[in-house]
């Protein structure tokens, strides 16, 4: 059984779909969980109302990761409420979908920003804190359009694929220092975020799926709670599919 006691988890975009999945998850095996949003006040409420009934300590952090100084800011609040930080997960996404044709210079830079430039901005900020423990868990989201493109997604794709490039180059920097960085590539999962395609496009989707469903959020976190224990030590740099065979 998987064990987190006595470690403490931060996870952006905590506060709904696969990250308040991540958070619940992690309490669950014991660790206490700083959630990350920008959105919904009510959604993070009721995400940390989730995290309470696992038992461990949950506070709530408003910042948005794609904001440099402020992302510093919430790290350090973070290391001062809770003592350090063990494990982070940069889940924290936005889409902005289009095809190049039509897609505005600010649905690139808004899409990168907060996918690709808020992980770095959080791996930059907990980077020192990690490599003086000589321990820490870096987690990251990708996606499988990170691994194989899709139409109407080049800004997201980018996005994705930098998460995996970054993750093996972070993987690489850290290595000796005790420290794993692994990415995670969702295929087709049941969230606010794809709740937004029309009935046709999902049914198209998760027919092209080999396993012919959508995931569910709690796929994700599964796949999380492994990289962030004890258990997978020995695993870094890997970008871990959780696709139902979508991009195999
Ligand atoms: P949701 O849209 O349901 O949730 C996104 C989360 O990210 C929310 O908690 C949101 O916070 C947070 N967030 C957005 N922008 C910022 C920001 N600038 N700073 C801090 N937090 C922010 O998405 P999903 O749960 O579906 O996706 C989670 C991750 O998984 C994303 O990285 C996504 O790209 C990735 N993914 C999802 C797939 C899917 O099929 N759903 C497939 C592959 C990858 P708030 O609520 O406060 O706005």
């Amino acid at each position: 059984m998987l064990n987190l006691k006595g470690k403490t988890a931060v996870v952006t975009g905590g506060s709904r779909g696969i990250g308040e999945a991540i958070a619940v998850k992690l309490a669950g095996l014991g660790a206490d969980i700083a959630i990350v949003y920008v959105g919904s006040e009510e959604e993070a409420q009721n995400a940390k109302a989730k995290v309470l009934e696992q038992g461990v300590k949950v506070e709530l952090y408003y910042c948005d990761v794609s904001d440099f100084a402020a992302s510093e800011e919430t790290v350090k609040k973070i290391i001062e409420d809770f003592g350090g930080i063990d494990i982070l997960v940069n889940n924290a996404g936005i889409v902005r979908d289009c095809l190049v044709l039509s897609m505005k210079e600010s649905d690139f830079d808004s899409v990168i920003n907060v996918n690709l430039k808020g992980a770095f901005n959080m791996i930059k900020h907990t980077y020192s804190h990690f490599m003086r423990k000589r321990k820490g868990r870096i987690i990251s989201i990708s996606s499988v359009v990170g691994l194989n493109g899709n139409a109407g997604q080049a800004n997201y794709s980018a996005s994705k694929a930098g998460i995996v490039g970054m993750t093996k180059s972070v993987a690489k920097e850290l290595a000796g220092r005790g420290v794993t960085c692994n990415a995670i590539a969702p295929g087709y999962i049941e969230t606010d975020m794809t709740n937004a395609l029309s009935d046709k496009v999902k049914e198209q989707v998760a027919a092209s799926i080999p396993m012919k469903k959508r995931g569910k959020p709690e796929d994700i976190a599964n796949a999380v709670a492994f990289l962030a224990s004890d258990e997978a030590s020995y695993i870094t740099g890997e970008v871990l599919r959780v696709d139902g065979g979508m991009a195999m």
